[in-house]
């Protein structure tokens, strides 16, 4: 089956959690937290249409100077998402900087904050010198972004402070049947790109498509398309160990494909883990298995395990294959 995400952590286990995920069919990207960014490539930079933020403790947030820095002379708006409070660390962030040369910019920064109960639209336009403009709030149950191909939601955990995981899920995930592309004597090309796309768009399905220089009706073609369920990834970080977290976090993850998620401290340091509000590596790897999990990545581990990384993804990974 190909993947309908293409996804990676820009850094290592006890540098900043950031993750990456380009979805080819749509030629865009989306970043999930924006601490150390420097390894990210500028071409893949400026394929981020959205930037999604647990929280703005700084290693999850300094980076994101450097993605306006990056994409500020583009047209395309970027879309940022975050807990309540987040329009305002953003407002501060652009009151750092003087803005007197930027009036041709194009540049739009969408904001959506998300309480729990409401999302909050707020923009900042380049030509308007980022002045904040709060335009709406809306009810949500946190979808923070949906279209035809996928949608992340978020849900609010505790950290100390609000923070938000997300789960980006592909809405249908559809194979193309190859031996069936040649019994119509069809060779796969950019129109297959086309196809899938009315699938998933056009449930009425009486568009016409060009396959290999012949019209056709989608209804001709439907037999070549295989449905199978969507691939999820699930992102969490800096999560508190209490038992409503903990359930309310395999609760939003289950079923994932992949899940990202902290691993800050081990279980021997349990302690210090309640105290500063964040996961042990073997309370992770539990909530992934009671989760059902297809796999799990752990990340963002204390710098005090730098040593000993092994023990830290063998605890994660012990609790979750038990
Ligand atoms: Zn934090
Ligand atoms: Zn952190």
């Amino acid at each position: 089956m190909r993947p309908g995400f293409h996804h990676y952590l820009l850094n290592g286990y006890f540098e900043d959690p950031c993750l990456f995920v380009r979805i080819p069919m749509e030629k865009r990207a989306l970043l999930f937290d924006s601490g150390d960014v420097r390894n990210l490539k500028p071409a893949d930079a400026h394929k981020i249409t959205d930037v999604f933020i647990t929280h703005t403790h700084m290693d999850h947030f300094v980076g994101f100077d450097m993605i306006i820095r990056t994409l500020l002379r583009r047209d395309r708006p970027l879309n940022v998402y975050g807990p309540a409070g987040i329009a305002e660390c953003i407002a501060g962030k652009l009151r750092g900087y003087c803005w007197n040369m930027i009036q041709e910019y194009p540049f739009l920064l969408n904001v959506h904050s998300y309480s729990g109960k409401t999302v909050t639209h707020t923009v900042f336009d380049a030509q308007k010198k980022f002045r904040k403009e709060v335009r709406k709030r809306t009810k949500s149950e946190g979808t923070m972004l949906r279209n035809p191909l996928f949608h992340v939601k978020a849900a609010v955990l505790d950290h100390g402070i609000p923070c938000l995981a997300y789960r980006i899920q592909e809405t249908v995930h559809i194979n193309i049947d190859k031996d069936g592309l040649q019994r119509k004597g069809l060779t796969v090309g950019p129109w297959l790109t086309e196809f899938k796309k009315i699938l998933r768009e056009d449930f009425s399905r009486q568009k016409e498509i060009m396959a290999n220089g012949i019209s056709y009706s989608i209804n001709q073609l439907k037999d070549i398309a295989m449905f199978t369920d969507g691939q999820i990834i699930s992102y969490a970080t800096d999560i508190s160990m209490s038992s409503d977290n903990i359930a309310q976090l395999t609760e939003f993850v289950k079923g994932s494909d992949i899940f990202y998620c902290e691993a800050y401290f081990m279980d021997k340091d349990r302690e210090r883990a309640i105290e500063r509000f964040h996961l042990t590596a073997k309370t992770c790897g539990t909530i992934a298995k009671n989760a059902g999990v297809k796999r799990l990545v752990p990340m963002h581990f204390s710098p005090k395990y730098s040593d000993c990384p092994g023990a830290v993804i063998d605890e994660a990974m012990g609790a979750f294959q038990s």
